[in-house]
C-alpha cells in the first residue's frame, strides 16, 4: 500500500488532456518568450488583480513551483545570507538554500505546527533575508490562522525582509478560504503551482506573482537557466486555469475526514486543515523505526526526519483511491493493537 506519493490520485481533467495534444498538433512547440505565453500570464495576471488590487504586481510561468522556488532563492540569497524556515518543512527547502550559499535557520512549529511570531521575530538578524512560508504545508497539512498570516506578513514588511510564500497546496484548503500573506504585504513573493492542482506534477507547471522589480530580475535568471516553462504544458494551463478542481478538493476532504477519524485516539495528530497528507507521531519509537515496521506490512510511509531536525513523526498521503486508503488504515491500526 502506498501511502508515500505527494501527488493526487487523479487523472488529468480530460479538457486540460485535449488541450495538450492540440498545442503538439498545433505546433506549439517552440521556444516561449521567458515570462510565458501572454494569454496565461494575462489570465493569471487578471486573477491576481482581482485578489490583491496590487497595480504593481506581476507574473511569471516557471518551470514547476520548484522553479520558481530556485530563481528566488537564487536572485534574493547570497553566500552567509539566512533563510528562516519552519520545521516540519518541505524537503528542498534547506537544500536550496545551501545550494544559494544561504544557511537555513529552522523554527521548530512541533508539536502543533503553529507559528509563533516572537519566536520568528527573535530568529531575525542582520543577515536574514528571506522568510520562506508554506501554508497549507507538506508535509502537516497545518493551514496557518489569519491572524498569524497578517502578523508573519507585517514582521518581514517591519524588518525589510522578503517574504516567500510558498502556496503550491492553495487549492487544498478543506475548512476555510486560503489565506496569502500577499494580502497584507504586497512586497510578498509567492510561489505556486498547477501540479498538485491539476494532478500534472510532471507536467512541470508553475507560477510565481510578486512586486513588478522582482519578477523582471527573477525573468533574467529564467532567461539563462531554465529558459522558459514548458511551452505543452503553457497551453494546458490555459485550460487548466478554466477547470472546476472542486470535486477533486471534496473528495480530499472526504479522505482527509476518514483518515483523521480512523486515526484519532491511536496516533498522535494536528488534523490537517489543507494539502493531502496527515503528520502523525507513532505510540512508541522514532519516526524511522516506525517506517521500518509498516514496509515489513507492505505499507510505505514517509520519516518525518527527511521534512524535520526529529525523527518523531512519519508522513501519510491520503491522495489515494479509497480502496488503498483503507487498506492503509488497516494496516496503521493494525501496527497499535
Ligand atoms: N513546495 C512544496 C511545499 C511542495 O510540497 C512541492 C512538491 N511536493 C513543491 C514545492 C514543488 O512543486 P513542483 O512539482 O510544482 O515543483
Amino acid at each position: 500500500m502506498d501511502l508515500s506519493i505527494g501527488q493526487p490520485h487523479f487523472p488529468v481533467p480530460d479538457a486540460i488532456k485535449a488541450a495538450a495534444k492540440a498545442a503538439i498538433d498545433n505546433d506549439k512547440s517552440g521556444y516561449t518568450v521567458t515570462q510565458g505565453i501572454p494569454q496565461l500570464c494575462e489570465k493569471i495576471g487578471t486573477w491576481v488583480t482581482e485578489q490583491y488590487r496590487q497595480p504593481d504586481r506581476d507574473v511569471i510561468i516557471t518551470s514547476g513551483t520548484s522553479g520558481g522556488l530556485l530563481l528566488a532563492l537564487l536572485f534574493c540569497v547570497d553566500p552567509g545570507d539566512e533563510v528562516i524556515i519552519f520545521d516540519p518543512y518541505f524537503v528542498a527547502y534547506p537544500p536550496l538554500i545551501a545550494l544559494c550559499g544561504g544557511v537555513p535557520v529552522i523554527i521548530d512549529t512541533q508539536p502543533d505546527f503553529r507559528i509563533e511570531i516572537d519566536r520568528v521575530k527573535a530568529a531575525i538578524t542582520t543577515r536574514t533575508k528571506v522568510v520562506l512560508f508554506n501554508s497549507p504545508a507538506n508535509p502537516s497539512g497545518a493551514v496557518a490562522s489569519r491572524e498569524v498570516v497578517r502578523d508573519l506578513a507585517a514582521l518581514c514588511d517591519r524588518h525589510g525582509v522578503l517574504l516567500i510564500s510558498d502556496e503550491i497546496y492553495r487549492v487544498f484548503t478543506f475548512d476555510a478560504p486560503p489565506i496569502s500573506p500577499a494580502e497584507y504585504n504586497p512586497n510578498t513573493l509567492v510561489v505556486d503551482g498547477f501540479g498538485k492542482a491539476y494532478g500534472f506534477t510532471g507536467w512541470r507547471l508553475g507560477f510565481t506573482h510578486g512586486p513588478r522589480a522582482l519578477i523582471e530580475q527573477l525573468a533574467k535568471l529564467q532567461q539563462f537557466t531554465f529558459v522558459c516553462a514548458p511551452s505543452i504544458a503553457q497551453h494546458a494551463g490555459l485550460a487548466a486555469w478554466d477547470c472546476d478542481v472542486s470535486p477533486m478538493v471534496n473528495d480530499y476532504r472526504r479522505k482527509r475526514d476518514r483518515l483523521v477519524n480512523a486515526l484519532r485516539g491511536k496516533y498522535e495528530f494536528t488534523a490537517p486543515g489543507g494539502a493531502f497528507y496527515v503528520y502523525a507521531k507513532p505510540p512508541k519509537g522514532s519516526g524511522s523505526d516506525f517506517v521500518a515496521r509498516a514496509i515489513e506490512r507492505n505499507l510505505f510511509v514517509i520519516p518525518g526526519n527527511i521534512f524535520s531536525q526529529h525523527d518523531t513523526h512519519f508522513r501519510i498521503s491520503f491522495a489515494v483511491k479509497d480502496e488503498t486508503l483503507e487498506r492503509g488504515i488497516e494496516i496503521l491500526l493494525g501496527m497499535v493493537e
